[in-house]
């Protein structure tokens, strides 16, 4: 993805939800991609998937998405054309936080899965339905010849969410978007869930774009990692380098809120100051400066920061680093 902008018009405003958004998912690699809500997070899944709704609008970059034959600008397609269809849910698929809203509550859990195998794979029924009932074992399902003709009322939080792992899974996806996949459930579930997603994802090679606001799920998937903050990253780099040596002052924040073990009983947990404003009325110059206790006046509420390298492939847009970061 390179420079991507996304908007989206309305009546009073036009919403600059991502305002040039740059980053890269290798072949095999989970990216977590983290940030508060609105900071733009499942914009970009949904720029990815070309499903922004009638007021969302890619006005700028490329999402070039490459295949083993060629590549394609995902950003250049008609969202309803026939080769955007193909690469929805077969190439490229999604979970979401909460399957309940994502799964359609009058029809089996089994109809649903092997509904993308018959149109995107070209299975008949009976093959269709094999299938499904192995996606579901594969996911850890127990009894999965019982549970492929339930419908998803009948399943716990935990099996909803294997259950639709399995329908993202069931094309054999080259990137998976998995948005707030384990944040419905509780943290029991939640380990179980992220590792069934590390184990798949290491049998099959596909890719993993994995949002979330909670660094500890990064911490355990991934790979890589970018923070983003109203529509553009302030940092990126390995997941070592981000939570090791934290430059951005949102990333550290972020960082400090996190509970830690063995903390001295009845302290408080650091927060972040403030809100993130909406994204129609974005502060100009760096637009964390209303709520960075790093703040320069003069300086980052006038002038949009540079996103600059901090060595190997660690990078940061903060006017501390200035044109070339000085090891602070
Ligand atoms: Fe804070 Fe300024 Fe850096 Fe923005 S540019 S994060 S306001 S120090």
């Amino acid at each position: 993805m390179n420079d991507l902008q996304t908007y989206f018009f309305t009546d009073e405003a036009t919403v600059k939800a991502l305002d040039g958004v740059s980053f890269d998912i290798n072949r095999g690699e989970v990216l977590g991609v983290v940030g508060e809500s609105g900071c733009g997070k499942s914009v970009t899944a949904l720029s990815i998937l070309r499903i922004l709704g009638e007021r969302g609008r890619i006005v700028g970059g490329s999402i070039v998405f490459h295949r083993n034959e060629d590549s394609v600008d995902l950003a250049t397609l008609n969202p309803r054309s026939k080769e955007m269809m193909s690469i929805r849910g077969k190439e490229i698929s999604m979970i979401f936080q909460e399957p309940m809203t994502s799964f359609s509550p009058v029809h089996t859990i089994g109809n649903q899965i092997m509904e993308a195998m018959i149109i995107h794979q070209q299975l008949d029924k009976k093959e269709a339905r094999e299938l499904a009932v192995e996606m579901l074992r594969s996911v850890n399902i127990p009894r999965p010849e019982t549970c492929v003709d339930r419908y998803p009322h009948q399943l716990s939080g935990g099996m909803r969410q294997r259950a639709m792992i399995a329908m993202a899974l069931s094309c054999n996806p080259k990137l998976l978007i998995a948005d707030e996949p384990t944040t419905a459930l509780d943290v029991t579930i939640q380990a179980q869930i992220l590792a069934l997603m590390k184990e798949l994802q290491k049998e099959s090679e596909m890719s993993i774009m994995m949002i979330t606001h909670n660094l500890g799920v990064v911490a355990e998937t991934s790979k890589n990692v970018v923070i983003m903050y109203l529509g553009r990253i302030v940092e990126s780099g390995t997941v070592q380098q981000v939570f090791h040596n934290p430059l951005h002052p949102y990333t550290r924040a972020l960082l400090r809120s996190i509970p830690k073990l063995g903390k001295k009983q009845g302290k408080r947990l650091a927060s972040i100051e403030g809100t993130v404003p909406d994204a129609s009325r974005i502060p100009p110059g760096c637009s964390f400066h209303p709520r960075c206790e790093s703040f320069i006046r003069g300086v980052c509420d006038v002038k949009k920061p540079e996103i600059v390298d901090a060595g190997d492939s660690h990078r940061v847009s903060c006017h501390l680093y200035g044109g070339t970061y000085d090891g602070e």
